[in-house]
């Protein structure tokens, strides 16, 4: 499925997703990563060790969610777009995710957009908290979803 589509099953994804107790802790990383290719941007990025060091250059990435910080330094390094930062104490109903962009123009903060899943089909609204721009193209955007929507909404795009 994932090497016909690109995009996970729902069995891909539980390798990669932090237990309920972790998520409920703090902001935390997730990796989307799945074919083994040579790339290790993600792994040099991580300041706090919590992307092990790959021990060949086609290894998958590995996440030591207890030392990472969710600070999301991580997502603008990955070429494949695969990584994104999720925060689900933001409130009560609403979650935060951290996801890498590379369309322009930018979204501005406070914008409201399109909330889109792994496949870029719009799932629903969200609202641009954060707008990061990077030294490379890939910048990252903090979005405020609907938390029933935060392992689903993987992509953004404004409206218009
Ligand atoms: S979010 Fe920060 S601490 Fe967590 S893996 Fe990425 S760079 Fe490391
Ligand atoms: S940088 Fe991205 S594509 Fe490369 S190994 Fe890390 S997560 Fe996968």
């Amino acid at each position: 499925m994932l090497e016909k589509t690109g995009i996970p099953t729902d069995d891909d994804l539980k390798g990669v997703i932090p237990n309920k107790r972790r998520l409920a802790k703090d902001p935390v990383v997730i990796i989307e990563c799945f074919q083994k290719i040579p790339c290790d941007p993600c792994a040099i990025s991580c300041k706090l060790g919590a992307i092990k060091p790959f021990e060949d250059i086609n290894d998958l990435p590995q996440v030591d969610f207890d030392k990472c910080t969710g600070c999301g330094i991580c997502i603008s390094s990955c070429p494949g777009l695969a990584i994104f930062v999720i925060d689900e104490n933001y409130s009560e109903k609403e979650a935060l995710i951290k996801l890498p962009y590379e369309m322009l123009p930018l979204p501005r903060k406070g914008e409201d957009v399109y909330a889109l899943d792994r496949s870029g089909e719009i799932v629903g609204r969200a609202k641009v908290i954060k707008v990061l721009k990077t030294k490379n193209q890939t910048n990252v955007i903090t979005i405020l979803v609907p938390k029933n929507m935060v392992m689903k909404v993987r992509s953004m795009k404004v409206e218009g």
